[in-house]
């Protein structure tokens, strides 16, 4: 019998022949990965071959639970989407909400993996009964929320569904997976859905898993909801992430006009301070969650937007763009097409630049211009024009364009930046270079010391190195349990802490140490699959212009990140790691690693 909150198998599918089996997953297995993006990493190692091209039929998608899943445990139904990405190469997970993490997870499995591909458009469906597809024909080019609503009407309302947009449909590298308005973002795994024709993923709830000690559950439950209530989660009721906005331009961290300026003058007219007043509609929360981060906002039009900091970033300031009916507009664009809006907006903003220099016959496509914005994001999510170029991300069209436009592509490891500028944040610079997703803020949250005043922020050094994984140990034991990182303000000892609500769900007695332990034991498995796909020492690395420009701070001062200060920051961090020099993993960590 499996530990309380497992059933301790995994269901694998075969989209090609709609035959599926269990997977066996052993109590030692699910302790030393939990669930969510490490029981996915092993997943991919076990069912996967890192070789495999991400669209080729073979290449598995994992939509992975976690023994959290389905507890009063406030922000605990989420879960994993995991596969090889067809962005960057790499192993990629994407975490989403609400009530498919519940329902997927009682289906009976930790874990449902879909591999092979159907040979018409379908809909996979998976209940007590088991796994079987169905035609989706009439679903083609139908937005993920179009998706979703016709399908629990067709089937009944106690069906959740995962869904692709057109993007997923027609490959774009960087097309996302949603679920009632939440969206598994980053790395294309909608693509690697619409390779397979998938159009949607349905669950439904058929069974129950309880935890092994409920009682204890209950009470941490209560605590926790009292603590999401406090200081460390006001931002994100009160303003939501967009909070970030004034904030990080007032520090000249914020991108503007693709890396070439860290504040944007018109960085008011977008803020959440201003832009709330004006247009802010509502206020919601993922299933099972007390914090409700969500800030719904009205477009013109009446349509309705779930602003972020990062897609209003990535589509604002990153594009220049400062009209909020714009950014408002190219959101929900990036929504209904089912775009990732931060590899979106990097990839528009290098075609801009582009543009401006010559390299790219576009003179529509300019910095600032909302109508080019609108323009080209649908011609990227129909891969049309232009859009057909830049549905592969700014890493691989600048490779095509050539002219030099590679040093200033916007990306690690073909994933685009997030709104965090390295040349200021050295914590974060050193975070985003060696994340095995590529640029990614969610994996790696360095960017917390570097705000925090307790350590120089443009003199990365050894408290950077040590923040750095930190971080990125705190991010992979969340992703894994999971739980939201809008609620890790809340924990005072956090591996000690996570580790007793893991204890109290599972009956296993876990402490920090061990918890410790099986971040870094994540961590190093990503790594090494990554090794196996491909990697090079080279991708741990940042785009050349930020490593070869200085950047101008609000103030006047100069900042910026030198190759050897970067290097010497890789070093350490190779070092402190286990690793050796050219980043590779060593026999004893490979052993942990449970591979075979
Ligand atoms: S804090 Fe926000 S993202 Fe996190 S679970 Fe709650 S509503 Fe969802």
């Amino acid at each position: 019998m499996a530990a309380g909150g497992y059933f301790g198998r995994a269901l694998v599918v075969d989209a090609g022949t709609g035959v599926s089996e269990e997977l066996t997953l052993p109590d030692e297995l699910l302790r030393a990965y939990i669930g969510g993006a490490g029981l996915g990493a092993w997943l991919m190692h076990r069912l996967g071959s890192p070789g495999v091209d991400p669209l080729a039929p073979a290449a598995p998608l994992a939509f992975v639970f976690s023994p959290l899943v389905g507890t009063p445990l406030t922000t605990s139904a989420k879960f994993a989407v995991v596969a090889r990405s067809p962005l960057t190469g790499m192993l990629n997970d994407a975490l989403s909400s609400s009530q498919f993490a519940i329902a997927g997870k009682l289906t009976g499995h930790d874990a449902i993996v879909v591999r092979g591909a159907c040979a018409q458009p379908s809909v996979l469906l998976v209940d007590g009964d088991g796994a079987r597809l169905t035609g989706a024909a009439e679903l083609a080019g139908r937005t993920a929320a179009e998706t979703e609503a016709r399908l629990r009407e067709k089937l009944g309302r106690n069906w959740r569904v995962a869904a692709i947009g057109p993007a997923g449909e027609r490959g774009v590298r960087y097309a996302t997976i949603s679920h009632d308005g939440r969206h598994a973002g980053r790395g294309g795994l909608g693509a690697v859905m619409g390779a397979k024709r998938l159009k949607a993923i349905a669950v439904r709830a058929a069974t129950k898993v309880a935890p092994a000690h409920p009682e204890e559950v209950l009470s941490a439950a209560r605590d926790l909801r009292a603590r999401s209530f406090g200081p460390a989660t006001a931002k994100y009721r009160e303003l939501g992430t967009l909070a970030n906005l004034l904030a990080f331009n007032a520090i000249s961290t914020l991108p503007t006009r693709n890396f070439q300026a860290a504040t944007f003058p018109d960085a008011p007219r977008l803020a959440a301070e201003e832009l709330g007043e004006m247009r802010r509609v509502a206020r919601n929360s993922c299933a099972s969650c007390t914090i409700g981060c969500e800030h719904i906002y009205s477009a013109r039009g009446g349509g309705k937007v779930r602003v972020e900091y990062e897609n209003v970033f990535a589509l604002g300031p990153m594009c220049g763009v400062s009209d909020p009916d714009a950014v408002l507009a190219a959101s929900g664009l990036c929504d209904e097409l089912g775009l990732d809006t931060i590899s979106a907006g990097g990839t528009i903003a290098w075609a801009m630049e582009c543009a401006e220099r010559g390299l790219i016959d576009a003179p529509w496509l300019r910095f600032g211009d909302a109508g080019a914005l609108v323009r080209i994001l649908t011609e990227i999510g129909t891969r049309t024009g232009l859009g057909d170029l830049l549905a592969d991300g700014s890493r691989s069209a600048a490779e095509r364009v050539g002219g030099g436009s590679s040093a200033f592509a916007p990306h690690v490891k073909g994933m685009e930046m997030p709104g965090y500028e390295p040349r200021t944040l050295h914590a974060m610079a050193l975070g985003l270079a060696v994340n095995a997703r590529g640029a990614d803020h969610n994996r790696s949250g360095a960017y917390e010391a570097d705000l925090s005043g307790d350590l120089a922020r443009l003199d990365g050094g050894a408290a950077h190195v040590a923040a750095a994984i930190e971080t990125e140990d705190r991010a992979a034991v969340m992703d894994s349990l999971i739980l939201c990182k809008f609620l890790r303000g809340v924990f005072t000892e956090p591996f000690g802490e996570w580790a007793a609500l893991l204890s109290a769900v599972t009956g296993w007695e876990v402490d920090g140490a061990e918890l410790r332990q099986t971040a870094r034991r994540i961590v190093l498995a990503k790594r090494v699959f990554n090794i196996r796909a491909g990697w090079r020492p080279a991708d741990d690395w940042l785009p050349e212009r930020l490593l070869s420009e200085p950047v101008q701070l609000g103030s006047g001062r100069v900042a910026t990140l030198t190759p050897q200060r970067l290097r010497g920051m890789i070093t350490a961090y190779y070092a402190a790691r286990g690793l050796d020099e050219q980043g590779g993993p060593d026999p004893a960590g490979l052993a942990d690693l449970q591979l075979m």
